[in-house]
């Protein structure tokens, strides 16, 4: 593993949602980065989004418009895995499945001299069992970042089977120089926060096709009543609902009927919409 004060490069798998937040952080907070995705228009994508919370961060005087291309200037997107080899650190985020992940972590640790540690976003899926795909399974960690990344203050530190304690505490040290808060999760299904948070957004769907309340009325009842700053059914527009499906789908099988994904769910994952990434979910979005 690279000390923390070695690192100057950044490689980041995935331009969604999280790889492309990732990535954002890490250049506004000086390191180079590599954004590689499969395809170039999904690499164009992920650069369009982090302009529009660039440009957000900079309509609210929080970066000015100079900061603002040192940013992007940092960022190189490719779609080639050997780019990746001049990286000092790699944070995986592509899609939620394990057969996906195991082989990027297969190809990163033929890819890249063995002193460079690997961090997987995962939000559900094991941790060892990602590592076993690589001859580095003590330098593999979870890195959990929350959605929206530039926004969110907080990341979860998860230690895998055979995650090594240097390398735990350089994932603790590496989130703090992005300027977030962490703790730390066991290599348990859904670790903390998904572990509490899917039955919880799956609980919310279930009453709204039960008819309980309208859409409006879910959230509005769950915001104002339990004090939280989305209801479920937003929430899960936000997150992805393929993303939810994909973390309930994993803690169904390895926690129980008490983790099963509600129908609307899988529903309209089925229909393809995704939430607020595709436009349509629970609600509609220009
Ligand atoms: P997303 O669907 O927005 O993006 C995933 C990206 O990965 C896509 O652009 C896809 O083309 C790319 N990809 C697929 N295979 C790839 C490969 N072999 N190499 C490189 N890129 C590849 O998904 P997301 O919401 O960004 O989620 C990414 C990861 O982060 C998942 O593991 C998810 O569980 C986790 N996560 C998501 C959230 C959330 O709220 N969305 C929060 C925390 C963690």
């Amino acid at each position: 593993m690279r000390a923390l004060e070695d690192i100057d490069t950044v490689g980041v798998v995935g331009a969604g949602t999280m790889g492309a937040g990732i990535a954002q952080v890490a250049a506004t907070n000086g390191y180079d980065v590599v954004m590689r995705d499969i395809e170039t228009e999904y690499v164009e994508r992920g650069f369009d989004s982090i302009e529009d919370s660039l440009d957000r961060f900079v309509s609210k005087d929080k970066l000015t418009e100079g900061e603002k291309d040192d940013v992007l200037d940092r960022i190189e997107g490719t779609t080639e895995l050997s780019d990746l080899a001049s990286c000092d650190f790699v944070v995986e985020a592509a899609v939620e499945n394990m057969d996906i992940k195991q082989d990027i972590f297969a190809d990163l640790d033929d890819e890249l001299p063995e002193d460079v540690a690997l961090a997987t976003n995962t939000s559900t899926l094991s941790i060892t069992t990602i590592a076993s795909a690589t001859d580095r399974a003590d330098e593999v960690v979870g890195l959990h970042f929350m959605n929206p990344v530039p926004i969110m203050t907080g990341v979860e530190v998860v230690r895998g089977e055979k995650t090594d304690d240097e390398v735990v505490a350089f994932a603790h040290a590496f989130a703090e120089e992005l300027e977030k808060e962490t703790w730390e999760s066991d290599d348990k299904p859904g670790f903390v926060t998904n572990r509490v948070l899917m039955p919880w957004i799956n609980e919310g769907i279930r009453a709204y096709d039960e008819g309980v309340a309208s859409k409006e009325d879910m959230d509005k009842g769950m915001k104002l009543g339990t004090n939280v700053p989305m209801g479920p059914l937003e929430l899960a527009d936000h997150i992805g609902l393929d993303i939810c499906l994909d973390a309930s789908q994993t803690l169904h099988e390895e926690l129980g009927d008490r983790y099963k994904p509600a129908y609307l769910l899988k529903r309209k994952v089925d229909a393809g919409d995704l939430g607020k990434k595709t436009g349509k979910g629970f609600y509609e979005y220009d």
